[in-house]
């Protein structure tokens, strides 16, 4: 029996082969119930950025493109209510263990990119701070793949007297971390995409520092 890190109920996970060869558990972390509770992408879905419920492309990917800005991002999920009560149980919470929720199909997915450098959305020094991590980060590291630092974020004033938006766009600024070195690509790595805001001032930050092929990933989206 093992538990499940989510909602803490036992459940029997069968071991494989190779798992009672290397005498170890099976890396199954999640029950069968939670794990059903996050729901995939599906079939339809926006051929640019994953949007669920879409055939074609999505309102926000054609104002990036009107702004002449190249969308090509890869979710796993859905950002639904589910989801959203994981990741403040991940974020705010802070529950570190459960860097493991999505980590087996991650790592999956990440093999589709190999050559490329894996680049993880930092989070500011205050939010750091707070934090004690970086969800990024502790996400594909519980996923066992290797990333590099490239980006840094800028430190954030909360000013009294800004407005929401105003205070968004002062928390997204972005600058590279010494001399980049790029082979194939990079997969920019975020844990939730929204409108893409993050990913496309990131972006631009890499491409103004020579790096091409930027490619985009989440786990919602
Ligand atoms: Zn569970
Ligand atoms: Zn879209």
């Amino acid at each position: 029996m093992t538990t499940c890190i989510l909602c803490q109920t036992f459940f029997s996970s069968p071991l494989c082969f190779r798992d009672l060869f290397l005498m170890r558990k099976s890396r199954e972390v999640l029950c069968g119930s939670c794990q059903s509770s996050f729901l995939k992408i599906g079939k339809n879905y926006c051929p640019t950025c994953q949007k669920a419920g879409y055939s074609e492309i999505c309102p926000d990917c054609l104002a990036w493109q009107d702004r002449g800005h190249r969308i090509c991002h890869t979710a796993l999920y859905r950002y639904e209510q589910n989801m959203a009560n994981y990741f403040v149980q991940y974020k705010q919470w802070g529950d570190y263990q459960l860097r493991f929720v999505f980590a087996k199909e991650i790592k999956e997915k990440f093999k589709e990119w190999k050559g490329y450098t894996i680049v993880p959305i930092p989070v500011s020094k205050q939010r750091y701070q707070e934090r004690g991590f970086n969800q990024v980060e502790g996400i594909l590291e519980a996923a066992e793949i290797s990333y590099e630092r490239i980006l840094q974020k800028a430190d954030v004033e909360h000013q009294i007297g800004k407005d929401r938006r105003e205070r968004l766009a002062m928390e997204q600024v972005f600058a590279v971390k010494g001399k980049i070195k790029v082979q194939k690509g990079v997969i920019l790595v975020d844990d939730v995409y929204t409108t893409g805001a993050t990913m496309e001032l990131a972006k631009k930050v890499l491409s103004e520092n020579g790096c091409q092929n930027i490619f985009t990933f989440s786990i919602a989206r």
